[in-house]
């Protein structure tokens, strides 16, 4: 089966939604291959999200990031990356409360910045997302 990254960002940990995150990843078919708590450095979210280092929200993203604790999880599933990103939702939260109301970001997002989930955009970004947080790992 296929393998994706999710994160639950800060926002999603101290709105204290992964609990209900995590039952929608397992209703859903997912099985959680790997997990860890992290409370990420400032050096680690600039080199994960590098391929955003010279928008204007760079700045705030870091310290978004860095706010709190993050839950990392590498997801199993057929068309695990796909289907991940269509529970979680648009990037934008607030829109996705309007369009995608079922949705993970809908549920307990906010805005364009905090909204509470990340998902591998494609199979190049999860295998370069999971070797990232989990070098070890054999199967990507
Ligand atoms: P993710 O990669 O976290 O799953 P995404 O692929 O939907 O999100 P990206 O465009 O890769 O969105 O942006 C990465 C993250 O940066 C977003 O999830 C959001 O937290 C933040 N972000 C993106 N665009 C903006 C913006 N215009 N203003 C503020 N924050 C933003």
């Amino acid at each position: 089966a296929e393998l994706t990254l999710a994160i639950v960002k800060p926002d999603g940990i101290s709105g204290n939604h992964t609990n209900s995150i995590k039952n929608i990843i397992l209703q859903s078919g997912f099985t959680i291959h790997t997990q860890a708590t992290l409370h990420l450095h400032q050096h680690t979210v600039t080199a994960f999200y590098a391929e955003h280092s010279t928008k204007t929200f760079f700045p705030s993203l870091v310290k978004y990031m860095t706010s709190g604790p993050v839950l990392i999880m590498v997801l199993e599933k057929v068309n695990a990356i796909a289907d991940w990103r269509t529970l979680i939702g648009p990037t934008d939260a607030r829109k996705a409360k309007i369009t995608h109301p079922d949705s993970i970001r809908a549920m307990c997002g906010e805005d364009l910045e905090r909204n509470c989930v990340h998902g591998s955009d494609s199979h190049e970004s999860a295998a370069r997302e999971i070797s990232f947080f989990f070098p070890d790992s054999l199967s990507v």
